[in-house]
């Protein structure tokens, strides 16, 4: 296992390293998309505009069906308090903290955009303070702590550039096989699936290969 290393960074810092960029994907990814945020981004957020953690909630926030069935589950009654109040909310989005359970993005709107991507730029008007799932993607690491997820849709330059290299380095490795066919066959049709399941253990193996064999940072 590799030493802490923030896995999300490095691998951002490798696509910024092959000169992989965004400029003309148009930011197909804060578009037709629920984000799931937690309490620290939503403290974040909400500082940046200057507005409570209640306001940002009732604004731009819509609390996932799992966790109104949790609560129910577990007897929970905070959400049936009468009346709204901020220390309610906080009380709330700190019970809840531990999972990122908040959708952000326009409320029934069928072709949803993030309220915090500007149409006409095609940017992110909260660049800085944006949650972390923005930050990360197109990755994400599972709960199990062992799954890497990478999210590739077709215009995606940066997960379709990694997961070439990955392909090339991996299928240089004698001892992994198959978790690389899928991925390479799906390249080459163009034919992608939302999410590519790889195993962490194998994205370090990866990384440790592009510092020591190609010299990358
Ligand atoms: S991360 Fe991928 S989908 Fe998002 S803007 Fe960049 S290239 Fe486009
Ligand atoms: S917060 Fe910013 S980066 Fe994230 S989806 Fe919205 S516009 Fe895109």
């Amino acid at each position: 296992m590799m030493a802490q290393v923030d896995l999300y960074e490095v691998l951002h810092n490798l696509s910024k390293h092959y000169g992989d960029n965004c400029s003309n994907c148009k930011e197909v990814c804060c578009v037709n998309k629920i984000l799931k945020v937690n309490l620290e981004d939503i403290q974040k957020m909400s500082k940046l505009l200057g507005i409570t953690l209640w306001e940002f909630r009732k604004k731009y926030t819509t609390l996932l069906n799992t966790f109104l069935k949790e609560a129910a589950q577990t007897g929970k009654k905070i959400l049936s308090v009468e009346k709204e109040t901020e220390e309610k909310n906080i009380r709330i989005l700190k019970f809840i903290s531990t999972e990122a359970v908040f959708n952000l993005g326009e409320k029934k709107v069928k072709a949803s955009y993030c309220p915090f991507y500007a149409r006409d730029t095609h940017r992110c008007t909260i660049h800085d303070s944006r949650p972390k799932a923005c930050r990360h993607y197109p990755y994400r690491l599972m709960p199990d702590d062992e799954t890497f997820e990478v999210r590739k849709v077709s215009t995606c330059i940066i997960s379709d550039n990694f997961l070439r290299r990955f392909v090339k380095v991996i299928s240089s490795f004698k001892d992994v096989k198959t978790i690389t066919d899928k991925i390479e066959k799906d390249l080459k049709s163009k034919q992608y699936f939302d999410h590519y399941p790889i195993p962490k253990s194998l994205v370090e193996r990866y990384i440790k290969y592009e510092i020591s064999e190609n010299k990358v940072f």
